[in-house]
């Protein structure tokens, strides 16, 4: 009971993942604790961010936003994932993938930025809003979409493995389902939000096997 107590006090005490600046600031990204423990072989991101203008705020605006939070979590030897919610033209959210730091398995970025997005309106229902993510969410994520009750979703990579917005499936279609979204599926940023995913896990796999290589080699000698 003593350490349960000490846990849920720890957790109240601690603000949630998504106030600790995982994503207000589109140009930085957390200082993790996790930078002194990160694994030797992590490759680095050989991707720029994007600098979008101002001005002119349409989807590749958006998305160019939710890339540079990719870009953020490569550094941090996650998965390229990035995601910003919009409302009224401006973003009230942004996250990317957190589930090596975090050891969390639902610390996907959809769900962090729509976490964040309803704490910001004071509001679980994010009407009105759009949510951009450089590849199509998963199961998991897919649903949040729908229970969130986002106006649109605008993803840039489809993902016919795993993506439940189109892909493998479409959860948006389910024929009871009371609310559904609006869909830009592919197409915005596609091309180089893919090209960072395969380059992250061609990278990692190659990573892997020099350090697995080398392991062999300090193991034989
Ligand atoms: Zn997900």
């Amino acid at each position: 009971m003593r350490s349960g107590r000490c846990i849920k006090a720890t957790c109240k005490a601690s603000p949630p993942l998504v106030s600790q600046g995982f994503t207000r600031d589109a140009g930085r990204g957390p200082s993790l604790v996790r930078t002194s423990i990160m694994p030797p072989n992590v490759p680095d991101c050989p991707f720029e961010k994007r600098f979008p203008s101002q001005l002119v705020r349409d989807d590749a605006f958006f998305m160019s936003l939710a890339y540079n939070q990719a870009i953020e979590a490569w550094r941090q030897d996650e998965v390229p994932i990035g995601c910003v919610i919009e409302h009224g033209g401006e973003v009230i959210a942004s996250a990317h993938n957190t589930v090596e730091a975090s050891n969390d398995p639902t610390a996907h970025a959809e769900v962090l930025a729509i976490t964040q997005a309803a704490t910001h309106l004071g509001d679980w229902r994010l009407e009105g809003c759009t949510l951009y993510v450089t590849k199509e969410p998963c199961p998991m994520c897919s649903g949040a979409t729908l229970m969130s009750r986002l106006k649109r979703v605008c993803y840039a990579v489809p993902d016919p493995k795993m993506g439940c917005l189109g892909g493998a499936t479409d959860l948006n279609t389910l024929p009871r389902v009371n609310h559904h979204l609006e869909l830009t599926a592919g197409g915005v940023l596609e091309d180089e939000c893919r090209v960072m995913l395969q380059a992250f896990f061609k990278l990692k796999r190659a990573a892997n096997d020099v350090a697995h290589a080398n392991d062999s080699d300090a193991g034989s000698a």
